[in-house]
C-alpha cells in the first residue's frame, strides 16, 4: 500500500471530535463554527502534504499542490466536510481526507507533477441547512440561482449572513469561479451508502454515474364522508387511490430483474387524517431514479398511465407537479478502466460497477470535466446517521486506490 493507512484513519478519527453528537455521530452544519475548526484542521494536515490552503468566497476549503506547469488544467479530488444534522464520521469526510493523504503520499514520495493538484471540501453539499445542498461545488462553476443567499435556516439567520460570518465576501466570488476548461478531471472517494458492495462482499466499487432522479408530487382529491356512513361502493377515497399507486411504484421499479432502477413513495400527507372521516385529499411525492434515463422515461409513463386509472377506478381528480427531472451523469470510460486496472493490480477480484443513487459534489463537476468516484463499502448500508460505519482497512484501500489512479492520470501527461 502506498498510503499511510493509519495516518488517514487516525484524521478521520481526531475530525470525528469536531461537532461530535451521539456516541459516534457528527453534527457539522454548513459555514458554521464547527466547519469552520474542521478546516482549521483539515488545512494543517494539507499544508503538511504540501499545499498552500485558501477557504474561497463559497466556503470552500481548497488546498493546492502546485505543479510544474502550472497553464494546464488542475487534477481536482474532493468531498465535503460538512454533516447532516445527526450524521455520521465518513459521509464526505473519507473523500477529503483521502484526497488529502493521496497528496501527503505524492509529497513524501517527492513526486512533482506537471499538473496542479487541488483538494477541495466543498461548502454545503448536504443542503438541510438552506434546503438546498451542493453550494460550493455549484458555486465554483457559476452555477448558483439568483439570490440563492437569501435562502434562511431554521433560526432565520440567511446564508448571506452565515457565509459572511464564516469570513466570506460575497461580491468577491466571481472571482473564485473555475473558468471553461480550467479542471482537467475530478475525483471522488465517498462511501457508498447503500448495501450493495456489502452484499457483494466487495470493499470498494467504481461508480458508473450518478442516477438522475425524478421527484414529482402528486395531489389526489375526493370526497370527504363518515367513515360508518358511506357504503364503500360509493366512496372517492384519496388514500385508496394513492396506496394503488405506491404499490404500483413499487412494482414498475421492480418489473426488471437485476436492474439499479428505485422507485420510492416517501412523504405522504392526508386530508383531513382523522379515523373516522374517509381521506379526502392525499399529497404525495413520489422519486423514481435510474441510471438509465430511457428505462426511467418509459417507467414515467407507466406511472402516469396507473394514475390515470386509478384515479378514473376511484371517481379522484389528481394533479401531478414536476419538483425534479435530472437527468444521469455518467463517469468518464477512460477513468473507470484505470479505477479498475489499478484496482486488480491491488488484490480486488472483479471490483463491481454500480450506479450511485444520491447526489454527490461529482454532480455538478461532471458538467465542467471528466470524473470519475471510487465506493467504499458501508456497513448495512447505514447513512445519515451515526451509526454510519466503514472499517478502516476499506477506507485505507479506497484511498490506495485513489492514489493509484491520480498517478496513472499524472503519467499520462509525461
Ligand atoms: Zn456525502
Amino acid at each position: 500500500m502506498a498510503i499511510h493507512s493509519e495516518r488517514l484513519n487516525n484524521h478521520i478519527y481526531e475530525q470525528s471530535a469536531i461537532g461530535k453528537i451521539a456516541e459516534t455521530g457528527i453534527c457539522r452544519p454548513a459555514h458554521s463554527a464547527e466547519e469552520k475548526q474542521v478546516f482549521q484542521l483539515a488545512a494543517g494536515w494539507m499544508t503538511e502534504a504540501g499545499m498552500t490552503v485558501k477557504i474561497d468566497n463559497f466556503g470552500n476549503l481548497i488546498g493546492t499542490y502546485p505543479g510544474t506547469e502550472p497553464g494546464l488544467p488542475v487534477l481536482m479530488m474532493g468531498s465535503h466536510l460538512d454533516t447532516q444534522p445527526y450524521g455520521g464520521r465518513f459521509d464526505g469526510i473519507a473523500g477529503v481526507l483521502g484526497a488529502i493523504e493521496v497528496v501527503k503520499t505524492l509529497h513524501d514520495n517527492n513526486i512533482k507533477p506537471k499538473r496542479t493538484i487541488q483538494v477541495v471540501s466543498f461548502a454545503d453539499e448536504e443542503g438541510w441547512r438552506f434546503n438546498k445542498g451542493l453550494y460550493g461545488s455549484r458555486g465554483i462553476l457559476g452555477k448558483l440561482e439568483p439570490d440563492e443567499e437569501a435562502r434562511k435556516d431554521a433560526n432565520g439567520i440567511s446564508r448571506r449572513e452565515a457565509l459572511e460570518s464564516f469570513g466570506c465576501n460575497l461580491s468577491e466570488q466571481s472571482k473564485d469561479v473555475y473558468a471553461p476548461g480550467s479542471i482537467h478531471c475530478f475525483l471522488e472517494l465517498h462511501i457508498e451508502q447503500g448495501p450493495v458492495l456489502e452484499a457483494l462482499e466487495q470493499p470498494v466499487g467504481i461508480v458508473s454515474g450518478i442516477s438522475g432522479p425524478l421527484w414529482l408530487t402528486v395531489t389526489f382529491k375526493g370526497v370527504a364522508g363518515h367513515t360508518g356512513s358511506v357504503p364503500m361502493h360509493m366512496r372517492n377515497d384519496a388514500l385508496l387511490g394513492a396506496a394503488e399507486v405506491i404499490v404500483a411504484i413499487n412494482k414498475i421499479a421492480t418489473q426488471e430483474p437485476g436492474s439499479p432502477t428505485v422507485g420510492t413513495c416517501g412523504s405522504l400527507n392526508v386530508f383531513p387524517n382523522s379515523r373516522n372521516i374517509i381521506p379526502e385529499e392525499v399529497v404525495f411525492t413520489l422519486d423514481l431514479r435510474d441510471i438509465e434515463q430511457s428505462r426511467r422515461d418509459k417507467y414515467e409513463a407507466q406511472l402516469r398511465v396507473i394514475i390515470e386509472e386509478v384515479t378514473e377506478k376511484h371517481g379522484l381528480t389528481y394533479t401531478i407537479s414536476e419538483d425534479t427531472n435530472s437527468e444521469p451523469r455518467y463517469c468518464a470510460q477512460w477513468m473507470k478502466d484505470i479505477i479498475r486496472e489499478e484496482s486488480e493490480a491491488l488484490g480486488v477480484e472483479n471490483i463491481p460497477e454500480l450506479m450511485s443513487g444520491p447526489f454527490h459534489d461529482s454532480l455538478p463537476l461532471s458538467y465542467a470535466c471528466d470524473y470519475a468516484m471510487i465506493f467504499i463499502r458501508s456497513k448495512a448500508g447505514i447513512s445519515h446517521n451515526p451509526k454510519e460505519y466503514s472499517s478502516p482497512e476499506d477506507i485505507a484501500l479506497g484511498a490506495d486506490l485513489l492514489y493509484k489512479t491520480v498517478y496513472r492520470i499524472l503519467q499520462q501527461d509525461i
